[in-house]
């Protein structure tokens, strides 16, 4: 068994606050949220990064991308960004693969953090 935080959350055995989950995917609230609306959208299998995906995951990741949409919309945000930090090098400090879900800024907020 992976020891890892985001498999301890997925498996129940670390609290967070869980917004959606199916067989697939879990999604909660990040804890030191960068946006107003700040989701991580998770695969329950642990996979290390977009850089480890294999061909065999490819559903996985459209699922994940699908239940991102999915809760965008549950949550009415008009728009969004949808970020896949990959490696140290980008940003990435869990590995395990998540996609971070960020809306609800105010109109032209969003447009200051384009990178
Ligand atoms: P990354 O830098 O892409 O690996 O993002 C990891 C994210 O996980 C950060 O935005 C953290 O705030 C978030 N995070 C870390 N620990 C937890 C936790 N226990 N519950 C929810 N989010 C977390
Ligand atoms: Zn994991």
């Amino acid at each position: 068994m992976v020891d890892c935080l985001f498999c301890k959350i997925a498996r129940k055995e670390i609290p967070a606050a869980v917004t959606y989950e199916d067989e697939t995917v879990i999604i909660f609230k990040d804890i030191q949220p960068k946006a107003p609306v700040h989701l991580l959208v998770v695969p329950k299998e642990h996979i290390e990064s977009i850089g480890h995906l294999k061909g065999d995951h490819r559903e996985i990741v459209s699922k994940i991308i699908f239940a991102a949409k999915e809760e965008a919309a549950k949550n009415n945000l008009k728009g969004y960004k949808l970020v896949f930090n990959v490696g140290r090098a980008g940003g990435q400090l869990i590995d395990h693969l998540h996609l971070h879900l960020l809306g609800g800024w105010t109109e032209g907020v969003a447009q200051s953090l384009n990178v």
